[in-house]
């Protein structure tokens, strides 16, 4: 640390929202200071995107090779190595996150390690394990993000009870497991648990899994959720805790039934990293659950003060941070940057993948905007068909008016990085038309959105017309 301590811009939290605000306003100039009381890297590169995506890396490569004999490949046993599968994901975090450091190192950044909290004149006291330091700030940039949100039915205490943190340190696979909350982060802990043998009960309070996504790729994904093993249950809850054993839990579910498991997994959202932060001495405006209020810009009601990240709530992805991230540094150094909302991809790392951007069938109802629904499904597509992976569709949601997309859903093989190709569409202006005439090469996944964008004029080549009567 540099024993001056005036910065231009200090941040706090070194998650994916904090150090790109940091390395940008240090890139236009400003004298820089970031303070992290756990891992640089935060949520995403340490308990969250990576190490789960390190896992299904293992897990999918598991489930390749069981189907090994359909592609005329005998490769004998297979063993998952559960240590060795864990040793591989910390290896792929500490490379990353020491690449973070060596990145704010090059771009004169100090980080101080501690828990950072704003007094009332602008400064920041940083509490590190030497003592209490103060820093003097000519604009902050909140980015404390977010942690895994608690039940009170559950006492976290209990080794049988986990967060999704917990879950990516186990030392064993679970024989059986719970999963309180079929959203994004449960259905991905099922898909890497059911792989490595574990028996899973997934439990949704509402009408359908994955309620927030369009509702014909929730129900899709609830049969092939059932097709692999996956118990999914829902309009169902834990009403109570029946008993805690040192190895498992018994609960009680509100349809009457009883479940026993060694582990239980609470994935039901999470909760905004506020407090303690000295935000309400300063009078800063947040809503009821903790979530800090901001403009466009990511400026707080506080002159001077911006939040970025999980903290300020609405799309809590890492690549959101990292944007609200990039606008906060440009405007806290002397910039006119605003944040856009209208495209952001979402994916979904199960079996099969989903990627999503922009409107959905449920939402253009919702809104009561004309739209044209178009898709094409991976069974008619060759290069699906030549990896035996052809479950799944595109779906594209058109504006019936001009033609315009507004947004796609694709639940299949590379779902996660084919949705760009309808995200760059989008943020062009781009229409049906667009997509559909543009040369698409063959045999390759993206044809399947190509085709999608043909079927919305009744053109798709590999669409059967319907019958003449
Ligand atoms: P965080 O990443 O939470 O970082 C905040 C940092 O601030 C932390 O390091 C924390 O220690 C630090 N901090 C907090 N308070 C203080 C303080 N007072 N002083 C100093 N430091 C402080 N998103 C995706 O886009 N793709 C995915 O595949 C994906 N998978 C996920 C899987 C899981 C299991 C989880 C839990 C999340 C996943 N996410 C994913 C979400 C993503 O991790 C978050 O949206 C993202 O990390 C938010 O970034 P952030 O910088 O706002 O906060």
């Amino acid at each position: 640390m540099a024993g001056d301590s005036k910065y231009d811009v200090v941040v706090i939290g070194a998650g994916p929202g904090g150090y790109p605000a940091a390395i940008r306003a240090a890139q236009r100039g400003a004298k820089v200071a970031i303070i992290e009381k756990q891992k640089v890297g935060g949520t995403c590169l340490n308990w969250g995107c990576i190490p789960t995506k390190t896992l299904l890396a293992s897990t999918e490569l598991i489930a390749h090779a069981r189907e090994a004999e359909k592609f005329g490949v005998k490769i004998g046993a297979i063993e998952p190595d559960w240590p060795a599968i864990m040793a591989r994901k910390e290896k792929v975090t500490d490379t990353l996150v020491g690449g973070i450091l060596q990145l704010l190192k090059a771009n004169g950044i100090d980080l101080i390690e501690g828990t950072g909290k704003i007094t009332k004149d602008k400064k920041v006291s940083v509490e590190t394990k030497d003592g209490t330091i103060e820093l003097e700030a000519g604009n902050i940039i909140i980015a404390t993000g977010s942690d895994p949100a608690e039940l009170p039915t559950f006492d976290f205490k209990q080794p049988a009870v986990m967060t999704s943190t917990d879950a990516l340190a186990l030392d064993h696979v679970p024989e059986s497991l719970i999963i309180v909350g079929s959203g994004v982060i449960g259905s991905e802990f099922a898909c890497i648990f059911s792989t490595l043998g574990t028996k899973i009960v997934m439990l949704e309070l509402m009408d359908r899994m994955l309620p927030t996504e369009d509702s014909r790729v929730a129900k899709q994904m609830k049969s092939s959720f059932r097709k692999q093993g996956i118990d999914v249950r829902t309009e169902t809850t834990v009403t109570e805790v029946l008993e805690y054993k040192p190895d498992s839990i018994k609960v009680k579910l509100s349809t009457g039934d009883e479940l026993e498991a060694e582990k239980l997994l609470v994935s039901i959202g999470r909760k905004f990293n506020s407090a303690g932060l000295g935000l309400d001495e300063l009078g800063m405006q947040m809503d009821e659950r903790g979530r800090i209020i901001v403009d466009q810009m990511m400026e707080t009601s506080v002159d001077g003060i911006y939040a970025i990240g999980d903290v300020v709530g609405g799309i809590l992805l890492a690549h959101t941070a990292t944007f609200e991230g990039l606008v906060a540094a440009e405007n806290v150094t002397g910039g006119n940057a605003h944040m856009n909302y209208h495209v952001v991809p979402a994916c979904i790392f199960t079996t099969p993948e989903i990627g999503s951007v922009g409107l959905n069938t449920d939402k253009a109802a919702e809104q009561g905007i004309d739209v044209n629904v178009s898709r094409f499904s991976f069974g008619a597509l060759g290069k699906a068909m030549a990896m035996g992976e052809d479950y799944g569709f595109v779906q594209l949601v058109i504006n019936a008016k001009n033609d315009q997309v507004l947004g796609a859903q694709i639940m299949g093989p590379h779902a996660s990085d084919l949705i760009h190709e309808v995200a760059v569409a989008m943020k062009m202006g781009a229409t049906a038309e667009d997509i559909a005439t543009t040369i698409h090469a063959h045999p390759s996944l993206p044809e399947a959105i190509m085709e999608a964008a043909e079927a919305a004029h009744g053109k798709a080549i590999h669409v059967a017309p319907p019958r003449k009567k």
